[in-house]
Order: C-alpha cells, then sequence, then structure tokens
C-alpha cells in the first residue's frame, strides 16, 4: 500500500508539474470564466492519469483513499493553484460531495452528486451572512426558510460564498422551527439571484466568491439535505474534514513557495555572497523548513486519528490554528528572501502569499478556534 501511494504521488507531482504548473498564469487568477474552460481540461488530463478524485468511494469514479494517503496526495497537488482543482477535489465541491454522500437521499445524490463527481457542474456552500448575521458565530444565522402551504420559502442574504458565479447548485443553511436546515437549491431558481463576485487579494477560486440573495425562494420537500433541523450539525461535521484537505493542500503551496525563494537565494548574491551563505536568510529558510515539518506531523496525526475512528475535535482545531499560522509565515519569508521580484507576479510566490492569508480566517478564525480550544481545556481540565 505504501508503496501504491508513493506511485501515486509521483504521478500526481508529474502531472502538477506537467500540466497544472504550465497552466497557471496571473491574468488567470481573477477570469473566473477561463479559469473553469482550463480547471475543464485538466481534469480531463486527471482522469486519464488515474489521479481524479483522490476523496471519492472507487464505487464514484474516486482512488478510495485514506485520510493518510490523501494528506500526501492533496499536499502533491496542492503545490499548484490548479492542481486540487483538476483532481476535483477542492473546495467547495469537495466537501459538499462528502455532506451529499453523507446525507443525500438516492434522487439528490443522482441529481447532484453524480454530475457533480463527474465535473459537469459545480457547486457552492452558503452559510456566511453580512453583518449583522452569521459569521464567526452560526448561531446568528438570518437566512430562514419558512412552512408555507407544502414549501419552503427562503429569504437571506448570503457572501463570500466560494464557487458561486455560474455554480449550479448551493447547499444553503437557513433557520427552521427546529434549529438550522440545509437545502440544495437550484441557482436557476427564480428566487435565487447571484448579486456579484467580490473581488478580493487571493485568487484562482473557481467561481470566485458570491454574494447571493434569496428572496421568496420556494423549494419542495426534496431540497432538504438530511433531516430537518440538523443543519448546524452537518455544518460542524463538514468542517473538520474540509479544514485538514486546506491544511493539507496548503502546506503543499507554502513549500513551493520555499523552494522557489531557496532557488533564488542559492544564486543571487549581495555584498560579494550568496544570499543562502547569509545567516539572516538561512534562518528564514530552516524555520521555515520547520514550519513545514510541524504541520506535516500535525496534519498526519489527525489523519491517523480520523482513519481509525478517533474524535479530531480539539486536535484539528490546533492543527487548523498551527498550520494556518505557520504557511503564511513560510510564504512570508519567501516573499521577503526574494526582495522585489518575490511581490512581482513574476513568479507565484506572491499570490501564494495573499492566498493564504485567509487562511487565518475562514473554516474558524485562528481567535475562534484558539477560545473554543481554551474553553475545552479548562472545562475539562486538559492536561498539557
Ligand atoms: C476566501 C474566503 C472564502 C470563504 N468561503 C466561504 C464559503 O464558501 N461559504 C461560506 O459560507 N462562507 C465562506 N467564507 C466566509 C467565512 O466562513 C467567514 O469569513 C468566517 O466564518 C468569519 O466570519 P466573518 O467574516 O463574518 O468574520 P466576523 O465573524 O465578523 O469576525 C471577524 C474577526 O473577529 C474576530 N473574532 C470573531 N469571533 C471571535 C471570538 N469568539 N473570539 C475572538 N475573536 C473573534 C476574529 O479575528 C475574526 O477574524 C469565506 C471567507 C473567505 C475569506
Amino acid at each position: 500500500m505504501q508503496d501504491s501511494i508513493a506511485q501515486l504521488r509521483a504521478r500526481v507531482r508529474q502531472f502538477v508539474e506537467q500540466h497544472a504548473i504550465p497552466s497557471e498564469e496571473p491574468s488567470l487568477a481573477h477570469d473566473v470564466q477561463r479559469l473553469d474552460a482550463v480547471v475543464r481540461r485538466l481534469q480531463g488530463v486527471a482522469r486519464e492519469a488515474g489521479i481524479y478524485a483522490p476523496h471519492l468511494p472507487p464505487e464514484y469514479g474516486g482512488l478510495g483513499l485514506d485520510w493518510q494517503a490523501r494528506a500526501e496526495i492533496l499536499e502533491e497537488a496542492g503545490r499548484s493553484f490548479l492542481g486540487a482543482p483538476a483532481l476535483n477535489c477542492a473546495p467547495p465541491d469537495q466537501p459538499n460531495m462528502i455532506n451529499l454522500l453523507r446525507h443525500g437521499n438516492a434522487a439528490q445524490r443522482e441529481r447532484y452528486l453524480l454530475p457533480l463527481v463527474r465535473g459537469e457542474i459545480r457547486s457552492c456552500f452558503a452559510m456566511t451572512e453580512p453583518a449583522p448575521g452569521a459569521g464567526s458565530d452560526p448561531s446568528m444565522l438570518r437566512t430562514t426558510a419558512e412552512r408555507q402551504h407544502g414549501k419552503w420559502i427562503i429569504n437571506g442574504h448570503k457572501w463570500f460564498i466560494s464557487g458561486a458565479v455560474d455554480a449550479a447548485f448551493a447547499i444553503v443553511l437557513a433557520r427552521t422551527d427546529t434549529g438550522a436546515t440545509m437545502f440544495i437549491v437550484d441557482t436557476s431558481n427564480p428566487g435565487y439571484r447571484l448579486v456579484r463576485n467580490i473581488a478580493g487579494m487571493d485568487g484562482y477560486q473557481v467561481g470566485g466568491h458570491g454574494e447571493i440573495v434569496f428572496e421568496n425562494c420556494v423549494v419542495d420537500d426534496d431540497a432538504v439535505l438530511g433531516e430537518v433541523g440538523q443543519g448546524f450539525a452537518y455544518a460542524q461535521a463538514r468542517l473538520e474534514p474540509a479544514r485538514l484537505s486546506h491544511c493539507m493542500r496548503f502546506i503543499g503551496r507554502a513549500s513551493r513557495a520555499m523552494e522557489i525563494a531557496q532557488q533564488y537565494a542559492a544564486q543571487r548574491e549581495s555584498f560579494g555572497q550568496r544570499l543562502a551563505d547569509l545567516q539572516q536568510v538561512q534562518a528564514m529558510v530552516a524555520d521555515s523548513h520547520i514550519d513545514l515539518h510541524a504541520s506535516r506531523l500535525m496534519v498526519r496525526d489527525c489523519a491517523r486519528k480520523m482513519d481509525a475512528g478517533e474524535s479530531v475535535k480539539h486536535d484539528s482545531a490546533m492543527t487548523k490554528i498551527f498550520v494556518s499560522e505557520a504557511v503564511w509565515r513560510v510564504a512570508d519569508r519567501a516573499v521577503q528572501i526574494m526582495g522585489a521580484l518575490g511581490i512581482s507576479d513574476d513568479t507565484p510566490v506572491s499570490m501564494i502569499q495573499r492566498e493564504l492569508r485567509p487562511f487565518r480566517i475562514y473554516d474558524g478564525a485562528s481567535e475562534l478556534h484558539r477560545a473554543t480550544l481554551a474553553r475545552r481545556i479548562f472545562q475539562y481540565g486538559l492536561r498539557p
């Protein structure tokens, strides 16, 4: 098994080097239409190469990898902005597939999951709302779904919904009588409106980040995903694997930034010495390797526990905080080592850093995770 994962990883690396990285270009980073076309083309190549959908069970055309193997493959794919989307294991589609696998009924799987798996359609996940709605605190959810004449009427306002531009459906979290409920809403529904694609500092987000309004959006009972009232529980269950998958991909991204910075330091001279011979530069490189090594170990530990069916509530929060901050430090040092070149779009390093910054905010802000960890530590008297 170990051998075959190593071989699979080598194939993913080859794909990333030969297809994904050569398809990157700065003008693509914010061009959602072209990005879609490029990703669709790459998905075909990935399918041919037998590396498509590592997270899905074989009966859904996936590779059926466990979490430990996924840690390897997602890191490798994550070296390129286009690697994970090409393997169809990028958010929001990847966690949406997991939601549909876990909670979708047969008809929902047929209608939404299968075309999503095949890469024929895209999706988004709509939970966050502009103030005063749900952000870090999901209990502030203001989007409602009211029962009227045997239908559900959804009203609300969402934003920063990744993948929303040209998505075929959204999984929407709305307040219902008994808590919150997840609904699958077709974006062709007349009550669903994409207001805009929100411009931001990151790039290469397939489908951008949408602002969405639901105005008397009528859906039937068959739009309910799982059970009514279980929306918060499903959202929570989705977040743990989602944030760990992000950690895996971004370890790949940050290590690529440092690879490029090391190449620069090995050649660039200053005051008669290579940058690589200067102790302050050496310290930045060494600290980055320490950050990446520690990140990998934390992710692998979580992956091992998830494969064993153990809870990673506490560990995944610690891992998300550490990795999101560590990969940011690594990318920041890469920029610093490369001077002006690190700021430019002439190399991917600048975009890698911009892309890593929001990771300290989404999937739970670092402050929120620290507060929750500390509360649990004192509540249960956890030993350090
Ligand atoms: C690139 C990106 C992609 C995203 N994609 C999606 C998506 O696809 N779907 C979706 O539904 N949402 C998405 N989001 C939204 C994301 O989930 C929210 O940004 C996140 O939950 C934080 O909510 P907020 O932005 O409203 O920040 P707020 O809740 O306003 O918090 C702002 C800041 O306050 C601090 N803070 C908040 N609470 C606490 C606390 N308890 N203790 C200490 N400090 C605290 C933190 O520093 C936090 O960053 C995305 C966001 C980004 C940036």
